[in-house]
């Protein structure tokens, strides 16, 4: 990434609280690469003070932002997308330099990322409302939609464009302001986006940024705050709990994008060609660390031998790097994730799965993760109930459709599902009967910004994206007129 667009960021002061960016008020922390362990960045540390000062920013600005034309705000918003569109190598090279991602996975997302700003540019001006006459006859009745208040934003390090946008776009859509927390791995990519918010003429105090390490003191204060309405968090289920608790104190309107457990079916009749390269996405996109990510592949047994000759394959010939080398897999986000992943793989092993095709990782000092497919893997293994969050492949093989379904839908997670089977009807018969929000039918990637992104049981609540993710940061009110 360039020098001078870092510099531009000016991390040091990357509190973002009306219009001004600040220094935050626990110092600085640093932000490493994970594929070389080098700092990239030191980036200003908000503290609870800093968390109070954005939602009153935030509060202060919503009294006027709500009632911006919704054309006004729609063009802002298009005009956001134009920027990133502009600036797409510039936060590609710096979400590989915070997230580590390849080059081509990260620009990727950054078109996708944009695309939530151009999306909700469209939804903005159609706010859509209901009149209507009660049975009686004696009244009427208008519905109308309106901005559900200040909305606290918490993301994750997987996505540190894409998360953001998916929030913000249609919270400033709705007329709501926002405070947003990124991740402390990576918060320089967030702090980009705010800058290009920014000079797309978003007004002082709609869109604040508090980076902390202090997720929870942050998080913590904003739902505490009477001014805070609405929180929309993206990351483990685990946290979405203690969120959700927290949310039910004051009840808060809350979005949940939660963990992950995505099953890949395989039937007999399948296209084998396709779903290998469906594999490859579905698995690999990120390193594997999305929670659409492929995490447990079931394969007819039919057709198992080949597909994991075939897959295995392809796998063994990624190339696993540093972006800068132009790397197809990225490292992991941290050496505790290595190691995790480490520990569940070996426990597999140990009982009865076999390393079938394995992906050459470079000596460095990054937290790289070979690409791994285990053959070999029993039902029911410890494996299959785990979010895996990297790249390995564990595959599991069955004989009639009532077995897999079960074993598909023997998980508490419920977010994506992806089925390759030969015959449409067949693909859409099991893909209705899996447990999961978004199901990738003969395809390999679910996410679109004019489909309802979200998942089912602990995967979450609510939706992003399409419609329905601009209902998230709306409240419906009606009028009852005596006639
Ligand atoms: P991941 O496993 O993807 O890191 P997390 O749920 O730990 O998922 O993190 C997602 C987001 O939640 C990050 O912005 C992180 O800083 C934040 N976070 C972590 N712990 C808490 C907490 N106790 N309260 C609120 N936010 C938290």
């Amino acid at each position: 990434m360039s020098a001078a667009y870092l510099d531009a960021l000016d991390a040091g002061r990357g509190v973002l609280v009306g219009g001004e960016w600040r220094r935050g008020g626990a110092g600085l922390f640093d932000v490493e690469d994970p594929a070389t362990r080098e700092v990239v960045a030191q980036v200003a540390d908000g503290d609870r003070a800093d968390a109070t000062a954005a939602v009153e920013a935030a509060d202060a600005a919503f009294a006027s932002w709500r009632h911006v034309a919704p054309r006004e705000r729609s063009e802002i918003l298009r005009r956001a997308f134009d920027l990133m569109h502009r600036d797409v190598d510039e936060l590609a090279a710096l979400i590989c330099a915070e997230n580590g991602k390849s080059l081509t996975d990260a620009k990727g997302e950054v078109v996708y990322a944009a695309e939530f700003f151009r999306w909700f540019a469209e939804e903005a001006v159609r706010p859509g409302g209901d009149y209507g006459s009660s049975p009686a006859g004696g009244t009427r009745t208008v519905v109308t939609h309106r901005p559900v208040g200040v909305a606290a934003l918490i993301t994750p390090w997987n996505f540190p464009a894409a998360m953001a946008t998916r929030k913000i776009a249609p919270a400033l859509a709705a007329g709501c302001t926002v405070v947003l927390k990124p991740a402390a791995e990576t918060p320089l990519t967030a702090l980009a986006v705010a800058r290009l918010l920014v000079e797309a003429g978003v007004p002082e105090g709609v869109v604040n940024v508090v980076p902390s390490t202090d997720a929870a003191g942050v998080a913590e204060t904003w739902l505490a705050d009477r001014r805070v309405r609405k929180v929309s968090f993206t990351g483990s289920t685990r946290v979405g709990s203690i969120l959700l608790k927290q949310a039910a104190d004051r009840i808060v309107n809350a979005s949940m994008e939660l963990g992950g457990n995505a099953p890949f079916v395989v039937t007999e009749d399948a296209d084998l060609d396709a779903a290998v390269a469906g594999a490859m996405i579905a698995k690999f996109r990120g390193g594997g660390q999305a929670c659409t990510a492929a995490n447990r592949f079931f394969v007819h047994a039919d057709v198992a031998e080949e597909f994991v000759a075939r897959f295995g394959a392809a796998v063994e010939a990624l190339t696993v790097g540093p972006s800068s080398t132009g790397a197809e897999i990225g490292p992991l986000i941290s050496g505790k994730a290595v190691a995790e992943l480490d520990r569940v793989v070996a426990e597999a092993v140990e009982a009865g799965a076999r390393v079938a095709h394995r992906a050459e990782v470079p000596e460095t000092k990054g937290y790289f993760y070979a690409p791994t497919v285990l053959a070999d893997v029993q039902p029911g293994s410890a494996i299959l109930e785990h979010e895996l969050f990297g790249p390995v492949a564990p595959v599991v093989t069955w004989r009639d459709d009532a077995e897999l379904l079960a074993m598909v839908n023997d998980t508490e997670m419920g977010l994506a599902a992806y089925v390759f089977a030969g015959e449409l009807q067949r693909a859409m018969k099991l893909g209705e009967a899996i447990d999961a929000g978004m199901v990738g039918v003969n395809r390999g990637l679910v996410s679109d910004p004019s489909a309802p992104f979200g998942g089912l049981k602990q995967s979450g609540l609510g939706r992003e994206g399409a419609r329905e993710g601009l209902a998230e940061f709306q409240e419906t009110q009606y009028l009852s007129i005596a006639w």
